[in-house]
């Protein structure tokens, strides 16, 4: 059997070699990744996998030198999101305004009434924190924050509808990305769903037909990620909120995205607001703070005050509440909405999704001698127009007209699969790794997103395309 002359783990702490690395990661740190290394050696060894009898003091510190620095390197990352999804659920949704970066750094670091009122002195309730600016931007009674949309729709069906039954359209029925399915959700809020109409078609009849003593509400749900087209019928809000009142019965709306303000005074798809489907008469509706709202992962859930009291005494409410950075965030983005006019300038998510095309393109034909040269002969790359989405479910079939570098392989047919794939790990393996898209046999970096370029063009030269 071939043997294996390693230094003793002693000698290696020791070794000047290893002494840089004791002082930059701690003995624990050194001598744990130095036993995993000689281990691993060992057992190379004994089946057959090495063949090498010594290994240096100073190969070995240079491998356990390699192994600390990765695992000092921390797991969230920092990516540039050039995939044309602007709030893209994977890459965290929305960016936050500094205003709500500020609040976020206060609240960590100092103490703060999160439940308790200077007015008073006494015990607060931290959704008073954003009560009153909800109102005045929703027109509300009265709201409450929870940890994300999922959980405010879980509460409030929990809270208005467990052991009656839950009215809804068959064509609200949907399931949102990463195993959130109104069925489930109902099942696990303890409402039976009664559900009415058909996939595309839905009306006021099938509502009526289906309410009975053992109806607890009926709900909306906005359809998100897809859309129904052609042949369809939805009964409007008010109209379904009279249906619904006329039989003492509670109408939710969960608008998903949801919107403060009409998003069509900048340009965008409409996308309904809270505002209307309050005035339309919804009486509890649930919005996400990360996706359009543009702040940070939150669940809204705004209606009429003797509702929003009953849910917040709901046992469930204090295991999905919200943190404390969370609501010193939401505050700051909320802030930045009573003043609609400067909105798009402040709020990185819609200074993003109102990005002018020409600017985008313009961006693109700049950048593109930069990353051409980096590639080389095997890759065509050019400024095109290209088409991005708002993403989040807001909006699926609406497009927004963006611009982008797109990389096409010069490779016979037969090979570009692979290139594009190379081309895809090459950028990610970057220090800040760059995220895009492959269609149509090319690599799409949308660069709506791109506002950081010095730093986006300082780590190109590190881009290494296996070929
Ligand atoms: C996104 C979405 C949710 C879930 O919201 P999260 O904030 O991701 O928990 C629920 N309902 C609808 C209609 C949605 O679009």
């Amino acid at each position: 059997m071939m043997s294996l002359r390693l230094p003793s783990i002693d000698g290696l702490l020791r070794h000047p070699a290893c002494g840089p690395l004791l002082e930059r990661h701690g003995r624990e740190s050194l001598l744990a990744s130095l036993r995993q290394l000689l281990d691993e050696l060992r057992s190379s060894v004994l089946n057959g996998q090495l063949s090498a009898v010594e290994i240096s003091p100073e190969v070995l510190a240079g491998r356990v030198g390699e192994r600390l620095t990765q695992q000092q390197r921390s797991n969230v990352r920092r990516v540039f999101n050039l995939t044309g999804t602007v709030l893209h659920t994977n890459l965290g949704r929305a960016l936050l305004p500094d205003e709500a970066i500020d609040a976020v750094q206060m609240a960590a670091r100092y103490p703060l009434n999160l439940e308790f009122d200077l007015a008073s002195g006494k015990r607060g309730d931290r959704d008073d924190l954003i009560e009153s600016l909800i109102r005045e931007l929703t027109g509300a009674e009265a709201v409450t924050v929870v940890n994300n949309n999922a959980a405010a729709v879980l509460l409030t069906l929990n809270s208005l509808g467990a052991r009656k039954e839950g009215i809804i359209s068959r064509g609200e029925l949907i399931e949102i990305g990463g195993a959130f399915r109104i069925p489930d959700i109902m099942a696990r809020a303890g409402v039976r769903l009664h559900e009415v109409g058909t996939t595309n078609r839905t009306h006021a009849r099938d509502y009526e037909a289906a309410i009975s003593p053992r109806s607890g509400l009926i709900m909306r749900v906005h359809a998100s990620n897809y859309s129904i087209e052609g042949f369809t019928a939805r009964v409007p809000t008010a109209e379904l909120a009279e249906l619904a009142h006329r039989h003492g019965l509670p109408l939710l709306e969960d608008l998903g995205s949801g919107s403060l303000l009409d998003l069509t005074r900048w340009g965008l798809p409409a996308e309904p607001t809270v505002r209307q489907a309050l005035l339309d008469g919804a009486d509890i509706v649930t919005f996400s703070g990360d996706k359009l709202l543009g702040g940070p992962q939150a669940g809204l859930i705004v209606g009429r005050k003797e509702l929003i009291a009953k849910i917040k005494k709901n046992p469930l409410k204090r295991a999905l509440r919200v943190d404390k950075l969370t609501l010193a965030a939401l505050e700051a983005v909320l802030g930045l909405y009573r003043d609609p006019d400067r909105l798009a300038e402040r709020l990185p998510s819609l200074r993003l999704l109102t990005r002018p095309q020409a600017e985008i393109f313009a961006q693109a034909a700049r950048l593109q001698p930069a990353l051409a040269e980096v590639l080389g002969e095997t890759w065509h790359i050019s400024a095109v127009h290209a088409l991005g989405m708002i993403g989040s479910g807001s909006q699926p079939v609406a497009r927004l007209p963006s611009a982008a570098l797109c990389c096409r392989p010069q490779v016979s047919k037969r090979l570009r699969g692979r290139c594009l794939l190379n081309l895809e790990a090459a950028l990610r393996a970057l220090p800040i790794p760059v995220l895009g898209r492959i269609d149509d046999d090319a690599l799409w970096l949308d660069l709506r997103q791109l506002d950081d370029e010095p730093a986006w063009l300082a780590q190109l030269p590190q881009l290494q395309v296996d070929s």
